[in-house]
Order: C-alpha cells, then structure tokens, then sequence
C-alpha cells in the first residue's frame, strides 16, 4: 500500500507526540490562521466565554491536530479527541457531550464522515448547548432535553467541499492550513531535530524540507528515517549528502515526488494522453483508492503545479512531462 497514506494515517506515535508544539508560541507557520485563532482566543479569555465553533480544513499532517491542542492549553481548557466515523449514533454524540466541562472543546477529526443521522443533533448542541433524544419507540416514544455545557467544536476535515451546508455555517470559523514554505519547514526540521538530540547542518535541513511535500509530519516521518540512516551508513550527523543517499533509498526524488506521484502521472501521460481522466480511472490504474489519490497525493500535484481540475477530469501540465523525463507537452498530440 502508499507509503504516503500510510505515514499519514498511521496513529500518532511517541516520538511524533514528544515533536508536537504545545503553544502558539511553539508554532511556526499557517500565519493567517495562527492570527485568526489568536484573536479568537484573546476575546474568549477576555469575556470569559466559551469559544466560538472552528472548522479547520486542508490536507493531512499539517497541524490541524496540533492547533486543537494549543486551542486548549492557551484556553487553559481540556480537549476531547473524537472521529467522524467514530460517532456512529446519537447517543455517542450525548455521551462525548455530557462528560464534557464548561469551556472544554471537542476536536472531531474527519468530520465530513460524520453520519447525517447524528449530524442533526449537532445542530442544537453547536446552537443552543442542548440535545433533543429519542428515547423508546412506538407510542411510548418521547424526546428528552439534554442540556450541555458550553463547549467548542473543533472540526477538522481534507475535504471541506463534503460538508452540509448547515454544518458549514455552524462554524463561526472557517480556516484553511496550507502546504508549509521550505524555509518554515527548515525550522520545524531544525526544531525537531534539536528535541530528539540530532546534529544537521543547515543544508541537511534544507534536503528534508525541500522533499517532504511542504508537510511537517512527513517533514518528522523522514527525520526519523534519515536519522537511522546517518548512524548506520554515516557519522550520526545529517548533512546535505547523507540526507539525499537517504531519501533516494526510499525513492522521494528531489521535488518531493513520489512513486505513487509519478504513477499517477505517469499513467496520464501514456494512457491517456495527458487527459482529461477521471480521477477514478487514474485510480484504477495505479491500484489505488480514489480517496487516497485525492487527499494525499492530488493537492501536492495540483499545488505544484503538476496537475489541473477540469470540468472534464484531470489534466497533466507541462511541468509533470518535465518531471516524468517524457517527451514535451507540445509533442503530445501527434
Ligand atoms: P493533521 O491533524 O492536520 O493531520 P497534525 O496536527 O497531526 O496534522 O500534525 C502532524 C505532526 O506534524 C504533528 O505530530 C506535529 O508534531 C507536526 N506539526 C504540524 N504542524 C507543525 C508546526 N507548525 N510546527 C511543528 N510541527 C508541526
């Protein structure tokens, strides 16, 4: 299966959870959305409120996480991890929301998979703090008021495009995380570095941060690995060159692209003519879910500029021929 996806699905582990940032101030990056949630905060701290309902979007291992927890150190507030899929029925839903204290947030990752059927009572807890049960069937059935404590719904999803309208607008925030800058990534890589005692120089630094698709987790997933690799084929230190041999061995090329990448394209390009392909086509080319194309791997092609969104499908650019080595764009059509 994708080596990607997986790393980017994979549970957290412990040496992930000791890299993650506890504080804005431990944040670097994303700084539209820092400001956002900043003056979001500010106002609650200040008016002694709960926080209004946030929707963090944007593609996996970007911080969408990690900004829920600061959420709730910097409110001083605990916060509630759950999942869309998680939270099969309503009574879930009441049971997460009761334990729940005044001010705490509940973080729903993948929250466009919540089921439409519990949906509905999120309304009124988003709303009104309280939640109308169903109890019993038949005649003897009757609606129960539950009230809630004052709480902050922290959703997260990849695909905002997937969320009712309503749900939507429940949100007073709604903010999209961007693929990270090489030079922010080089500080997150110089940071991480630093907290699990690895000596890189600056352009070791530099190497990961230009390969790891602008997205710290990867940025993490790689130290680990070239760390493991400067031990045993070099002096323990990461430089530029050690770096390199290691991302080679696990073919991320220089631009970050992968093997699943360059099948994909690769796929387009000589079975399809550069398309427009349906995504789903292109999925079962490659042997690979559609899903998995379109969270993890399409926004990098897209945001590089590898890959266009068409009403008809998808379509190569010149620059993907480029990267795949194959004859120029221009020449396709003979
Ligand atoms: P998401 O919830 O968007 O999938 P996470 O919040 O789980 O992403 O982030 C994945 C990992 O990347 C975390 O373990 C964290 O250590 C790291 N990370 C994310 N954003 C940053 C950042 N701005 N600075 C440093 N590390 C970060």
């Amino acid at each position: 299966t994708d080596y990607l996806a997986s790393t980017l699905n994979a549970p957290e582990t412990a040496t992930e959870a000791a890299l993650r940032p506890l504080s804005f101030a431990d944040f670097t990056g994303q700084p539209k959305t820092v400001e956002r949630l900043q003056v979001m905060v500010g106002a609650a701290r200040r008016r002694g409120d709960a926080l209004n309902h946030i929707l963090l979007s944007g593609p996996p291992g970007l911080g969408k996480t990690t900004l829920s927890f600061i959420l709730g150190y910097e409110l001083g507030k605990n916060v509630r991890v759950t999942s869309g899929p998680v939270v099969e029925k309503a009574s879930d839903l009441a049971g997460l929301l009761t334990s729940l204290e005044e001010g705490d947030l509940l973080f729903i990752d993948e929250i466009h998979r919540i089921p439409k059927t519990v949906e509905e009572y999120l309304y009124t807890a988003m709303e009104d703090f309280r939640l109308d049960i169903m109890i019993d069937q038949g005649p003897n059935a009757r609606s129960v008021r539950l009230s809630i404590p004052r709480f902050t719904l922290v959703g997260a999803t990849t695909r905002a495009g997937l969320l009712t309208a309503p749900l939507r607008s429940r949100f007073t925030l709604q903010t999209r995380l961007d693929y990270y800058n090489t030079k922010t990534l080089m500080g997150i890589v110089r940071r991480s570095c630093g907290l699990l005692g690895v000596e890189i120089d600056e352009a070791g630094a530099r190497e990961i941060a230009a390969r790891c698709r602008g997205t710290p987790r990867i940025a993490n997933n790689l130290i680990n690995f070239v760390r493991d690799y400067a031990q045993e084929r070099a002096d323990g230190k990461i430089t530029k060159e050690v770096a390199s041999r290691a991302l080679e061995l696990l073919e991320i090329d220089a631009r970050g692209l992968d093997e699943m990448d360059k099948r994909m394209m690769r796929v387009m390009a000589e079975n399809y003519k550069g398309g427009p392909v349906g995504l789903g086509t292109v999925a079962i080319a490659v042997g690979e879910e559609a899903d998995t194309l379109e969270e993890v791997h399409e926004p990098f092609l897209i945001q590089e500029g590898y890959l266009q969104r068409t009403q008809q499908g998808r379509v190569l650019t010149a620059k993907a021929y480029q990267a795949l080595g194959l004859k120029g764009f221009a020449d396709q059509g003979d």
